[in-house]
């Protein structure tokens, strides 16, 4: 069997004394979703942080495609493929859609262009609205043109980390379908969800933390209620 995309082993965070994440192990393939659920505190932004080089693993590793990336800083690994959102959902209002998009790419001006195909194929409502003021676009409408920035790296892998929090219905069924799109045109995703419900029926496989331990972990599809309910408790959502 081939290696998978990313692969974490054994992988543990502190915070000083406090140990926020335990020796946790999984592995995500390519194009595949992999939600991560569990309680307030259960460590999931933590991973999300340690997996996207935020904060130092104390112990384990994260490799991509083999290569260990375990202590590289945030913008190397962001360099390597691996996004992490929202990485400030804001988005610059008082520019324009195309000029929010060229923001922050170093890299040449053919794969800027390849990069700008892709993101308005995926998102044809900002190719539309490229000159408008992003200050100026629906809330929806922004939610898509900051996922949109991020994807204009193509990313092997997209770390959603709650991005539904807070946001009106719509407004998730725009994330989600966005989610999709990125997986779609060939990355992975990692979907960090308090509520499962929906995070399940993205994904493909799942994982549950309970207090910084990884407490199962399965095809997402055999994640029942009950065993969701057990770890999460009542109104997990699913
Ligand atoms: P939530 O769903 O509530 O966002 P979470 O599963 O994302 O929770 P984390 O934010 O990863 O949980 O937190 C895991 C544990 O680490 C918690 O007990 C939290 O208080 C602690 N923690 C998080 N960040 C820090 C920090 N910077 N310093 C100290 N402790 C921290």
């Amino acid at each position: 069997m081939s290696a998978p995309l990313l692969e974490v082993a054994d992988l543990s965070v502190r915070y000083g004394e406090a140990l926020a994440l335990d020796r946790v192990s999984f592995g995500l393939g390519a194009n595949q979703a992999l939600a991560v659920l569990g309680s307030n505190g259960a460590g999931k932004s933590t991973l999300a942080r340690a997996l996207s080089g935020l904060v130092p693993a104390s112990s384990g590793t994260v490799s991509l495609e083999g290569a260990d990336i375990t202590s590289r800083r945030a913008h190397a690994i962001r360099r390597a493929g691996v996004v992490h959102l929202p990485e400030g959902r804001g988005v610059f209002r008082g520019l324009t859609v195309l000029e929010n998009l060229r923001m922050g790419l170093t890299v040449d001006r053919a794969a800027r262009a390849e990069g700008l195909d892709l993101v308005f194929s995926i998102f044809p409502v900002l190719g539309e609205r490229r000159r408008q003021l992003a200050g100026t676009l629906s809330g929806g409408e922004q939610q898509m043109l900051s996922l949109a920035r991020a994807l204009m790296v193509r990313p092997k892998v997209v770390i959603a980390d709650e991005m539904s929090l807070g946001l009106a219905p719509k407004m998730v069924d725009v994330v989600f379908e966005s989610l999709q799109r990125a997986r779609d045109a060939g990355s992975s995703v990692i979907m960090i969800e308090q509520f499962a419900g929906r995070a399940l029926a993205f994904a493909d496989r799942a994982i549950i933390l309970q207090r910084g331990s990884l407490v199962w972990s399965g095809s997402a599809d055999t994640a029942g209620d009950e065993l969701v309910r057990s770890y999460l408790g009542e109104g997990a959502g699913v």
